[in-house]
């Protein structure tokens, strides 16, 4: 798949460093609003994401090809379901109806191909462009209504590639609220670091999915860890352990001095082959993204687990330890690998100056994932905090990072060559230059606009009966109706809605186009 000349999604052309940086992806979670649930009703206080209009299906081709997901207003920040490449980030524009929007595509751990898109966005919101990786839960740009939309929402669509080089927009559509659901992560967020860090890795998928904190680190489960977040070629982390373990190896991304043992994948690790390994994916890079944890917080965690602040700058100390690594510790270290999240910026720099001609050049370049600034934090962070940090992470000059060359690929079973060509990736001066001004001037018009709007009346409740009469649920479509609900109709359900008396067919038609469906 990841092959040189490859035209990912039929746009985006392929180079050894995307590739390198390019991991696959674990769980999944909602791109606007909470990120572990939609509620399927308009909720009665206005803030929350609700499902406006689902996928709906005309036989075998969906006619509506995503799911719109509003909450009465425009602005909210939308964010990477899943960690991926970017394959397309339009600024602006019309184009087929999905106006401004942005497409991600996720090596799924079956070794499958999926894209991610994202469109009615807000114009100019966009803060990511085509080749850059991104982490779950990173933000993409805005809420808006840009192409073909009556009211401001996202319109959200999955689809799963039969062939990497075919235009995404022919990939067959899922639903894309029961493919998140299927995916979320066991742990969250909002607990322990430890836990913080469990569900990162999840995203990264490290581990596979179900693992828990106190699982052994067996063989197998730390060769999928180096697989999936060290920099190098895009082995499936789903592959069968021993042949994930022989790849390794000939990528020189295991150590293999003295001591080492291939090992049965289900036999537990012990300290020192973790330690020595460590070391080997140190030098390498990984291609995570930070960790969650913010700099205090992450060393309260690493000390808590590993009895050091820093664990993965001493791995020597962890040689002589007694006993085996659970998965969760194993975990930590990695996190160290990765180094904690990002500080906030300071409220001072938040305020648009006028930019110098370096910070336009630079602010275009967004650091490389296993940096220590570049943004990954992202499910805690405020949308204020979030944007100020971007400012200033956006500073730093990336540096491409050499790594090991991709001898086979698994997605394909292709041999590539090593001497991927950079050419596509690299942007004309001009636009960078032209996109970073609309980016302050957006950034400028957010700011000002602090306080949210209120989405009394908003057009996504006033919007008009979705044209697929044929799907169950009523549109919603008056805000007095909205307001007399009762409190049992708005409680959060479960995640996303499950039709499951409708099987989406294996493949939508070639013909289905979005273009004229992506309301
Ligand atoms: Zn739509």
């Amino acid at each position: 798949m990841l092959v040189a000349s490859l035209m990912l999604g039929g746009l985006l052309p392929m180079n050894a460093r995307t590739r390198d940086h390019w991991g696959p992806s674990g769980a999944f979670r909602m791109p606007v609003g909470d990120p572990y649930q939609v509620y399927e009703d308009r909720p009665r206080t206005p803030g929350p994401f609700f499902i406006v209009r689902g996928v709906a299906w005309e036989g075998e081709r969906a006619s509506h090809q995503g799911a719109d997901l509003g909450s009465g207003s425009a602005g909210a920040l939308v964010r990477a379901a899943g960690s991926g490449v970017v394959v397309s980030a339009q600024d602006h524009g019309e184009w087929g109806g999905y106006g401004t929007h942005v497409v991600l595509a996720h090596r799924l751990p079956e070794g499958v191909l999926a894209y991610t898109v994202y469109a009615h966005l807000r114009e100019y919101s966009p803060r990511v462009k085509a080749g850059e990786c991104v982490q779950a839960g990173e933000v993409l740009g805005r809420v808006g209504e840009t192409g073909h939309a009556t009211g401001p929402h996202l319109h959200f669509e999955v689809r799963v590639a039969r062939d990497p080089e075919e235009r995404w927009e022919f990939a067959r559509v899922e639903d894309p609220l029961a493919f998140v659901d299927a995916r979320l992560p066991t742990y969250r967020a909002d607990s322990t670091g430890i836990e913080a860090n469990f569900e990162w890795a999840e995203y990264a998928g490290l581990v596979a999915p179900g693992a828990r904190t106190e699982d052994v680190l067996t063989h197998g489960a730390w060769w999928r860890m180096i697989a999936a977040g060290v920099r190098g070629p895009a082995l499936d982390p789903g592959l069968a352990p021993l042949e994930l373990h022989d790849s390794l190896v000939a990528e020189r991304m295991l150590w293999t001095g003295s001591g080492h043992t291939s090992g049965s994948p289900g036999q537990e690790i012990d300290w020192s082959e973790l330690a020595h390994d460590l070391g080997r994916a140190r030098a390498l890079g990984v291609r995570t993204g930070p960790a969650p944890l913010r700099r205090a917080r992450h060393r309260e965690a690493c000390t808590d687990v590993l009895g050091t602040p820093a664990p993965a700058a001493h791995v020597s100390a962890l040689i002589s330890r007694e006993g085996h690594p659970t998965l969760g510790e194993a975990v930590m270290l990695f996190a160290d690998l990765a180094g904690p999240a990002p500080e906030p910026a300071k409220p001072a720099a938040k305020k648009p100056v006028a930019p110098t001609p370096r910070a336009i050049a630079a602010a275009g370049t967004k650091p490389a994932p296993g940096t220590k600034p570049a943004p990954g934090d992202s499910l805690r962070r405020t949308p204020t905090a979030t944007t100020a940090h971007r400012d200033t992470a956006g500073g730093k000059a990336r540096k491409s990072q050499a790594s090991a060359t991709a001898r086979r690929d698994t997605v394909t079973g292709k041999a590539r060559s090593s001497t991927s060509s950079a050419k596509a990736a690299v942007r004309a001066p001009g636009d960078s230059l032209q996109r970073t001004a609309a980016k302050t001037a957006a950034h400028r018009d957010t700011l000002g606009a602090k306080t949210p709007k209120k989405p009394a009346a908003s057009s996504v409740a006033s919007r008009p009966p979705a044209p697929d009469s044929l799907r169950a649920h009523a549109p919603r479509d008056s805000t007095k109706r909205v307001a007399r609900r009762d409190t049992s109709a708005a409680a959060p359900r479960a995640v996303a809605r499950r039709d499951s008396t409708r099987t989406p067919p294996p493949a939508a038609s070639p013909a289905a186009t979005a273009a004229d469906t992506s309301s």
